[in-house]
This record gives C-alpha cells, sequence and structure tokens, in this order.
C-alpha cells in the first residue's frame, strides 16, 4: 500500500470530501455515494411520511429496493428508535402495488410478463440520488486529476474495482486532455492492482494449514484490500 497522500487542494466541501476520503485509504466515489444514501435515508425517515411531493411520486410508481427499505428502516430506529415513519411509508407503497398486480392477474400472459418486468426497477429515489452523487463525484474527479497532487492521489489511492470501470469510462468519453492525464492515473491503478495480486497470491498460497504460519500482515492486508476492492469501501461508523 502507498503512503496517504495528504493535504489535497480543495476548494469546497465536496472537494474536501473526496479529499479526505482519499487520504483515508477510502474510494471516494463510494464514499460520495453512501453519504448521498446516509443523507436521503435520514430525510425520508425524518419528513418522508409527511412528504407531499414524495407521495405524489409514489402514485407514479416510486418505491424503495430492498437494501433501501432495510436501510430506511435502520436509519430511523437508530433516529428514533421507532419504524413508523417506515410503516407509513411502506403501506403507501404496498397499496399502490396490490392495485397494479390485482389488474394484473385479470390480464393476459403478455401484458403480465411485460408489467413485471417493469415492477423490477423499484424506482427507489434513494439510488436515485446515490446515482447522482456517483455522477458528480466521478466529474469532479475528472476535473481535479488536472492537479499534479490529485492526479498522484488518484494513482496510487484506493479505487474499488468498480468505480474505477466508471472513472475510466468517463475519462474515455472525456476530451483528449482529460483522457491522457487519466491514462497515466489509470496505468498507476494497473501497478498498484499488480501488487496486490501478486501480495493476494502469496496470502493464498498460504492459506494451508501447514504454511498459515507463514503469512505475514502484509499478505493478511491484502486480504482484505481484496475484498474492498470487490466489495468496495464500508460504510462509515455513523452510528457515534
Ligand atoms: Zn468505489
Ligand atoms: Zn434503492
Amino acid at each position: 500500500m502507498s503512503a496517504p497522500p495528504g493535504n489535497l487542494p480543495a476548494r469546497d466541501f465536496e472537494e474536501i470530501r473526496l479529499a479526505e476520503a482519499l487520504e483515508r485509504g477510502r474510494c471516494p466515489v463510494c464514499d460520495a455515494r453512501q453519504e448521498s444514501t446516509y443523507a436521503a435515508l435520514r430525510g425520508l425517515a425524518r419528513e418522508g411520511a409527511t412528504d407531499r411531493s414524495l407521495r405524489a411520486d409514489m402514485d407514479k410508481g416510486v418505491g424503495f429496493c430492498q437494501p433501501h427499505s432495510v436501510g430506511l428502516s435502520k436509519m430511523e430506529l437508530l433516529q428514533t428508535s421507532s419504524q413508523l415513519a417506515t410503516a407509513v411509508l411502506l403501506d403507501a407503497v404496498l397499496r399502490r402495488r396490490l392495485a397494479t398486480l390485482k389488474k394484473l392477474s385479470g390480464a393476459d400472459s403478455g401484458a403480465q410478463g411485460r408489467a413485471l418486468a417493469g415492477l423490477a426497477d423499484p424506482k427507489c429515489p434513494v439510488c436515485t440520488r446515490s446515482a447522482e452523487a456517483s455522477r458528480a463525484a466521478v466529474s469532479r474527479l475528472m476535473a481535479l486529476s488536472a492537479d499534479p497532487a490529485w492526479s498522484a492521489a488518484l494513482g496510487s489511492g484506493e479505487i474499488c474495482l468498480s468505480d474505477l470501470y466508471g472513472l475510466w469510462a468517463a475519462a474515455a468519453d472525456g476530451p483528449k486532455e482529460v483522457h491522457a492525464r487519466w491514462s497515466q492515473i489509470l496505468a498507476s491503478q494497473l501497478a498498484r492492482l499488480e501488487g496486490l495480486q501478486t501480495t493476494l497470491a502469496e496470502y493464498a498460497h498460504n492459506s494451508t494449514s501447514d504454511r498459515r504460519h507463514l503469512i505475514t500482515p502484509e499478505q493478511h492486508a491484502a486480504g482484505a484490500a481484496s475484498i474492498r476492492l470487490f466489495g468496495g469501501t464500508p460504510d462509515r461508523d455513523r452510528a457515534r
């Protein structure tokens, strides 16, 4: 693992957050997504049950995905020790879903298939917010990479694989100079991943019971880093 970059120049709150994430060994895009998810769930737990525009959106089919249904209930429990607002919101979603499903049971099979495919997308407002935060972070990082300190930090920082793909795609889609800057950053990232893979292979090699005593702290750390690479940066502990 490389040394944390430290003291990246940042002009506003968003940039400070992105810098902090990189400096703390967190994927900056995961971090931005988690922050907006947290804010959205907190808002829903506080005001969702009385939010008229949310009710109007629900009439248009807005609901909650599985993780955010659970996330909402956990957030509300954390904040108010109750899950009443969650119940109010889920009741509103269920009522509309039931009406749709009842109507559907009388339709022909082709219409049923199409309608069920449509229902597979829960039209979750928390997912929408989180996707917006992701896009905003990616486009901000494209611009920040013009700064040499940021460029170096992005080359050596822990970026999860899924967000690395997203950044790469944005760079490939961007103007020539952005693409050129990111070619350097991505080359550093690939070297980082190559080092990680080598250490991970050594760790895996030492996994048998007769070799387990040979495992080094670095190999152990590579195991944890590989989970973050594929699973994304774990959520920050906000239950303080
Ligand atoms: Zn990430
Ligand atoms: Zn969702």
